[in-house]
């Protein structure tokens, strides 16, 4: 997070107190939506944090909505950037400032206020007041995220409650190395849960999928490939560079590829090594989610499609035609440098 001073960090361990009988556990720790609730609600009940992050993981989209409603504050999701500096906002009118000063006042914020009111006399003789005050508070949290379908971007602040809440996608950021030396304080916490869940059976995936932001290589379908006919050309590219396969959002909304596939505003931020985009167009809220791969080729019929603004190698041509052609060459490359 950029800013001039980082938060004080604090790890709080939490002990779940259980009824006799109640089974929040089942084999390995299996903790309800509102039970996770009810300790996140405690633990900033109890130690009133200026900020709490969730990452928008499939958990952190449940709960990081549910906390914030619980706690009363708002929440920005889906975050491409954070940072912590003063936010400068211009009352015009009575009750607005009354709300403002209450609030600083109940939340102790480190605000500088600059009242630039002043009262006029109108026509009629009348004494008006007009309210114009500027309020500077010092170390929010700006929240930036793509907002108007990917259009603008917009940047959040929280100024009147708290936390301050954000999630934000896994592979958005870079991550930097673990600093030991910033462990914060271990303290322990009692939470006794809400179990308003009733688990009558669990039943493990069969499928054994990767999770596309882990891929090193991704090979990702667009609408350009025709038809899930087609599909198999896009995984035989991936098998044979032993990487996965993704999609564009047009490829799951037609259901050709499950949701946990997509790559894009709306899907996952994905930075592999090397990301061949196949019949895929280029739609601003694609590239959001791929743009920061290594490397880039695209495969595309049309010179015009977007895509290649991004690519570091275009191949303009049939997708159908091209992948089973590079699918080969790259098998038999494979199979001379085993021979
Ligand atoms: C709020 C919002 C969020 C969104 N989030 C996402 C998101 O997370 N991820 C996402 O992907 N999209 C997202 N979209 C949708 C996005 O705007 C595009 O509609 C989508 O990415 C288009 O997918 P596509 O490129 O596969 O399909 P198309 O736009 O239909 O493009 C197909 C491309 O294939 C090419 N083509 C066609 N036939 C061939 C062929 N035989 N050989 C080679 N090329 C061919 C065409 O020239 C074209 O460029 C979002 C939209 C909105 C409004």
């Amino acid at each position: 997070m950029e800013g001039d001073k980082p938060f004080e960090l604090k790890q709080v361990k939490v002990r779940l107190r259980l009824t006799e009988g109640e089974s929040l556990y089942s084999g390995r720790p299996l903790i309800t939506p509102q039970a996770a609730t009810d300790v996140m609600a405690k633990v900033i009940a109890e130690y009133t944090p200026e900020v709490f992050l969730f990452g928008a993981s499939s958990i952190g989209r449940d709960l990081a909505p549910s906390v914030s409603a619980t706690v009363h504050t708002g929440l920005t999701a889906d975050c491409t950037g954070l940072a912590i500096s003063d936010v400068v906002k211009n009352v015009n009118n009575a009750a607005d400032k009354a709300l403002a000063d209450a609030k600083i006042a109940e939340l102790g914020q480190d605000v500088t206020v600059e009242d630039k009111s002043k009262v006029m006399t109108g026509k009629d003789g009348k004494e008006i007041e007009i309210v114009n005050v500027v309020y500077t508070y010092h170390k929010q949290l700006r929240m930036t995220r793509p907002a108007f379908g990917g259009n603008i971007i917009a940047t959040i602040a929280c100024l009147q409650h708290r936390p301050q809440m954000a999630t934000v996608r896994p592979g958005v950021m870079q991550a930097l190395d673990a600093d030991d030396s910033r462990t914060g304080d271990v303290v322990m916490l009692d939470v006794e849960p809400t179990n308003n869940l009733e688990v009558l059976e669990t039943v493990k995936s069969t499928k054994a999928s990767k999770d596309i932001i882990e891929a090193k290589i991704l090979v990702s379908a667009g609408r350009g490939i025709g038809s899930p006919e087609k599909l198999h050309l896009v995984e035989d590219l991936a098998d044979a560079l032993e990487g996965d396969v993704s999609g564009s959002r047009a490829v799951v909304d037609a259901g050709w590829l499950p949701k946990d596939k997509q790559v894009g505003q709306t899907g996952k931020t994905v930075r592999p090594e090397l990301y061949v985009a196949c019949g895929i167009s280029g739609a601003i809220q694609h590239v959001a989610g791929m743009e920061g791969s290594d490397y880039i080729i695209a495969i595309n019929k049309e010179e015009s499609a977007p895509i290649f603004d991004v690519a570091d190698l275009g191949v303009i041509g049939d997708v159908n035609a091209i992948l089973p052609k590079l699918t080969e060459a790259i098998r038999k490359y494979k199979a001379s440098k085993v021979n």
